[in-house]
């Protein structure tokens, strides 16, 4: 079996993985990366024709650029249902913010394409190779991937978490026997704070600014964040109204449609049809001038109608705004976060507001990947090559793995390939 590593390699973003496995040529996932200066990049072309292809879930940066090889090409696109709503809903969003150089057309191609498959289910190529697809605990319709072909076996974890949320069930991997782990290593260098302890400083911030009179303003992002947020509140706050903006709309109606990948789907049934749902104008105005909540996309303050959310309630001392998701540097979220200023009226202005950020990370951290190798090591000792994660990142945790694990560890680079 051989693997070259088309993008995703020390660094997060651009996601792309070839497989020469048996007969079959794979390609798993092929996301897009943006650069500092926000223009968008794509993973290495693919070697050879692919045969199949695997999206593991909708996140643009494992999703974003299989329009591109669409353009051109035919092949089948196994993903989950949800998976298939998400891209729909994510790719219009993904056109509307930047220029690329495909569009509508591919994306139906990319679309009509797309075979749908569930978790624990498993598909035979060129009655060789095998792959089955196992729940990645990282966003509704996430898997992970298991290739088996020539007498090896090949995880290919893609993002995900092993831990509960209000959301999802954790990844658990530990009775897999394996030849080689290809692992994402996003968070190797950080310990997430327990998540029980932030479920409940969250609450007891959004508690006391609602006592205080004031809104509490959660930006977060539209697929599984925001149902996240909404679950945890509608599970401990009721006296206050929520309101729900965005494109996270979209995306929670799309979660409603499917059950069985959700864990608690009652729960989240109830959160949804608890809160309000913004229709107009006039429902924006209404949530601001009344003590409630207010989830709405974009998570890192980056578009949609967060905006003008932080311009009507960032003045005021009572109210709060609560960072949920990660915030990556240069948006104005990071921004707000660093500096306690945000653009106001065209021009950087000093948020009054309560501005706090909590950890509801849906990746592993550092201890659940160690956790994670070291249940995989009880039953085999696979050669681990560590993606997605930032340069120095991956670097370190490798050393630790070969320390820790005696495993053969490696951080390949873009275009490189592997015989397992
Ligand atoms: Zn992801």
């Amino acid at each position: 079996m051989q693997i070259t590593f088309l993008g995703g390699c020390q660094a997060v973003g651009g996601s792309g993985i070839f497989v020469n496995a048996g007969e079959s040529r794979i390609l798993a996932d092929y996301g897009i990366y943006m650069n500092r200066r926000n223009e968008p990049k794509f993973p290495l072309p693919p070697p050879e024709e692919v045969d199949a292809a695997f999206m593991t879930h909708a996140h643009l940066d494992h999703s974003g650029a299989f329009p591109k090889l669409y353009a051109s090409d035919d092949f089948p696109l196994y993903l989950t249902p949800p998976t298939y709503d998400f891209i729909n809903l994510l790719y219009d969003d993904m056109f509307r913010l930047q220029r690329f150089p495909f569009g509508k057309e591919e994306k139906r191609k990319t679309l009509k394409n797309s075979v749908p498959i569930n978790y624990g289910e498993n598909i035979s190529l060129n009655h060789d190779c095998k792959v089955t697809f196992l729940n990645a605990g990282h966003i509704p319709g996430s898997y992970s991937l298991l290739i088996e072909a020539e007498g090896k076996r090949l995880l290919y974890t893609s993002d995900f978490n092993t831990i509960k949320t209000q959301l999802l069930e954790g990844a658990n991997f530990g009775h897999l026997k394996l030849d080689a782990l290809i692992l994402e290593s996003t968070y190797a260098h950080e310990i997430h704070p327990n998540r029980a302890t932030t479920e409940k400083q969250f609450i007891s911030t959004v508690n006391k600014t609602l006592q205080d009179g004031g809104t509490v303003l959660v930006p977060a992002f539209a697929v599984a964040r925001s149902q996240e947020i909404l679950c945890l509140l509608h599970k401990n706050l009721m006296d206050y109204p929520v309101t729900l903006d965005g494109m996270a709309r979209g995306a929670s109606r799309i979660m409603t449609q499917y059950p069985d990948y959700v864990r608690d789907y009652e729960l989240l049934l109830k959160s949804l049809s608890s809160c309000h749902w913004v229709k107009d104008s006039r429902d924006r105005v209404n949530a601001i001038f009344s003590p409630g909540i207010i989830v709405s996309t974009a998570g890192m303050l980056q578009g949609g109608p967060i905006d003008h959310y932080v311009n009507l309630l960032a003045e005021e001392p009572n109210n709060a705004v609560l960072l949920v998701s990660f915030q990556v540097p240069g948006t104005p979220g990071r921004t707000l976060l660093e500096t306690g200023q945000y653009p106001m009226g065209g021009k950087m202005s000093k948020v009054n507001s309560l501005v706090k950020y909590f950890n509801f990370s849906s990746h592993s951290d550092r201890t659940q990947l160690f956790n994670t190798i070291e249940s995989l090591k009880h039953n085999s000792n696979p050669t681990v090559f560590l993606v997605h994660g930032e340069k120095t990142v991956c670097t370190t945790f490798r050393e630790e793995v070969e320390e820790e694990f005696k495993l053969e560890t490696f951080c390949p680079k873009n275009g490189e390939a592997f015989i397992i």
